[in-house]
């Protein structure tokens, strides 16, 4: 990239925030804007109102003596017509030498009366110095002032005014960019042309509101989110109608299959299992190959439905492979559908890292002799030396912790075969649509019968007596007791240390004659397996844990879940940790242990007291926590987007959804189609990273 004013050192600063490119830089969008073209004068301000003031540097003033340490940095300001106000920061020793008397700035900020002084205050207003008009760009000082004003967040030395520069500098050399989306789509929606709309997000003509811009809903804005959901959904679409084209396998739904379903269920399915099931079978028995995602609340029993489906391959001369992303969750689904395949006969074997070389050998021998129809493990799935003779039928268990190119990976395996993911985590609608919306999507929207509601409280820490105190009453009736030790962000070995502590703790003082069993994700796998059997056989009555039993872990009994800091877990989180209980027939509980609570935590621990409905807590979630957090991990396949957010723009997301949709599915023209699918290429892929389309 090559613009006046930007020499090496800003390049890396700018590189660093991921601006490499002038079409990077220009959908750097501003992330508020002030209105400096009617500016106020000082001693028309009212208390309590957010005001931006042009005014100049009186005097500058540390003071130390009103709290020691603060340093509090006092700036008077006077404007042109003889007004006053203060600026205070604390800690604000750094901006002595910033803002120099006789120096002219915009200030923005809260006005406060302070009635100590009988004066006006600004508490760490936000400041831009505006220099004399300097003499290297006479027109510098209209971009700043004067005028709705567009505010960017500062890249290392390269601030708000800088930004402005750089883009004003560009949107005046470069020729206008030609409008990338297709015409029939502009016209429908009105949308502002292209090149004036990123003009108008950095630099707002007088007629836009300044509220408007702040809550993104100019024309300009909303055309720009438009385009950055648009093309996201064209990938996802195209990517979407390109699996669609590719052969698969059709299997068929013969009578023998339903007779072996039957055999097989130990109970009645739902009617969302038999719904959810239709729609998979009818995916399976046509030529295309099927991507599906499983949607469905903790313990709506998505298991049962990916054996179902794993029938209907089998049955039809296939193999199946069912991929977990841990070595506890896997085993927990190979024990469950061993359980529902022994009754039919099916071989179903389990592959995963910790086996020794000897076992892992014998069973990839017998994987790609076929002699295996079911195959379930780990990433150990994936290794280049694990070949299948013939599988049809591919199951992801909680995808989002599985790359899209381990997805792939594991489909190549075989020849096109019909690819299901399951999500434990119930995913906002919003969210599926940015992630999976090449998927089809199959929603179990009901429990199985017979679910006795989980009773949720929330208990301070200082009340740990009297929760350990009911602990003991319902292992006195019978019942077992998970306790899940504090999350401990991306840090296994404190975690593990933690869960350690709360052991040796509860085993020898608070329950010494209990049995108490510990498990987490550093155990080796006998081990693992030794304590979940343990706990599984009732010889456990208290299990302390890690989140490794978040998922899949399956004990009727067990009929408490005590959460130790619970405030530090997400709520999908939590709902999926409270899901481990209320499997039984017995009344459940969900205890949430707390410490010192920030705003949003509390309001998330109401949210699981008040709520079990796991769409709703996941929408609370995403609005607490934000898109990046969701999944805790940031490798989520969340495509980073720039303008768009997709809390705040959903109902364009749905809008730029549809759009993208039929004009893959009924394109204008066969040139119009290549023409943005080529579009896509060259400058969305290196965005989103991950979508690769065609
Ligand atoms: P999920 O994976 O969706 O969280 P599971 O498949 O683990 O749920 O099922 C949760 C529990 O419900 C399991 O104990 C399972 O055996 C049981 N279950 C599943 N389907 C039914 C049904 N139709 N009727 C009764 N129990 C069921
Ligand atoms: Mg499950």
């Amino acid at each position: 990239m090559y613009v006046k004013g930007v020499g090496p050192a800003r390049a890396e600063i700018l590189e660093g925030k991921g601006l490499r490119t002038v079409e990077d830089l220009l959908s750097y969008a501003p992330f508020r804007y002030e209105d400096r073209s009617n500016i106020k004068l000082l001693k028309s301000l009212a208390p309590s109102e957010m005001a931006t003031v042009m005014c100049q540097v009186h005097t500058v003033r540390s003071s130390r003596f009103q709290a020691r340490h603060l340093g509090l940095l006092e700036v008077a300001f006077t404007d042109r017509a003889g007004g006053k106000i203060t600026g205070k920061w604390f800690h604000g020793g750094y901006l002595a030498n910033v803002l120099v008397p006789g120096m002219n700035v915009a200030l923005y900020g809260k006005v406060e009366f302070d009635s100590y002084t009988r004066g006006l205050v600004m508490m760490h207003p936000d400041f831009e110095v505006i220099p004399e008009t300097a003499e290297d760009e006479p027109e510098a000082a209209a971009l700043h002032t004067g005028r709705l004003v567009a505010i960017y967040e500062a890249a290392g030395k390269i601030t708000t005014r800088v930004f402005r520069t750089l883009l004003h500098r560009i949107l005046t050399t470069l020729a206008p960019v030609a409008d990338p989306i297709p015409t029939g789509i502009r016209e429908r929606l009105k949308l502002l042309d292209y090149w004036e709309a990123v003009k108008a997000v950095h630099f707002p003509p007088a007629e836009n509101d300044v509220r408007t811009l702040n809550a993104f809903r100019s024309p300009a804005h909303w055309r720009l989110i438009f385009e950055e959901f648009f093309w996201l959904e064209m990938g996802l679409a195209l990517k979407r109608a390109k699996a669609r084209q590719a052969r698969g396998i059709q299997f068929s739904l013969h009578d023998g299959i339903r007779e072996k379903i039957k055999a097989m269920l130990p109970f009645k399915p739902t009617g969302a299992q038999k719904k959810v099931l239709k729609e998979i079978a009818g995916d399976m028995a046509s030529p295309q190959p099927m991507s599906r995602l499983l949607q469905g609340d903790v313990g709506s029993g998505k298991t049962l439905v990916a054996a179902e489906a794993a029938v209907i391959a089998i049955e039809n001369g296939y193999q199946t492979a069912l991929i977990a992303p841990t070595e506890i969750l896997a085993t927990q689904h190979y024990f469950s559908i061993k359980h529902l395949f022994d009754r039919i006969g099916y071989v179903t074997v389990l592959l995963v890292g910790s086996q020794t070389a000897g076992e892992k050998k014998g069973i990839k021998k017998l994987v790609a002799a076929g002699l295996t129809p079911m195959v379930i493990g780990t990433h150990a799935l994936l290794e280049e030396d694990v070949e299948f003779a013939r599988l049809g039928l591919v199951v992801i268990d909680e995808q989002h912790r599985f790359g899209v190119m381990q997805r792939r990976k594991l489909s190549e395996k075989g020849d096109t075969p019909d690819v299901l993911v399951m999500t434990a985590t119930p995913i906002p609608r919003t969210l599926a649509l940015t992630i999976y919306g090449d998927l089809d999507t199959s929603t179990i929207d009901e429990l199985p019968p017979g679910r006795k509601p989980i009773a949720t409280r929330s208990a301070t820490e200082e009340r740990m007596e009297q929760i350990w105190a009911f602990v003991r009453q319902q292992v006195s009736e019978g019942r077992q007791v998970y306790v899940v030790c504090p999350l401990i962000e991306e840090n296994e070995t404190q975690q593990m240390k933690a869960a350690e502590k709360t052991y040796e703790e509860l085993e020898a003082r608070t329950f010494p004659d209990l049995a108490v069993g510990l498990l987490h994700g550093r155990l080796k796998p006998a081990e693992k397996e030794d304590v979940m059997g343990r706990f599984q056989r009732g010889e456990l009555q208290i299990l302390v844990a890690t989140t490794v039993i978040e998922v899949g872990v399956d004990v009727p009994n067990a009929s408490v879940m005590v959460i130790l800091q619970a405030e530090r877990f997400g709520l999908a989180q939590l709902h999926q940790l409270r899901g481990r209980v209320g499997r039984g027939a017995h009344p459940s509980f969900c205890i949430l242990s707390t410490g010192k609570l920030t705003e949003a935590g509390q309001e998330r621990i109401r949210s699981m007291v008040e709520s079990s409905d796991g769409f709703h807590l996941a929408e609370m979630d995403l609005k607490l926590r934000g898109p990046g957090e969701f999944f805790g991990t940031r490798q989520s396949g969340m495509p980073a987007l720039r303008i768009a957010n997709i809390l705040r723009d959903r109902e364009i997301l749905e809008i730029a959804r549809t759009e993208a949709m039929s004009l893959v599915e009924h394109p204008p023209s066969e040139q119009e189609l290549t023409r943005c699918l080529q579009f896509i290429r060259e400058h969305w892929q290196r965005r989103y990273g991950l979508i690769e389309v065609g």
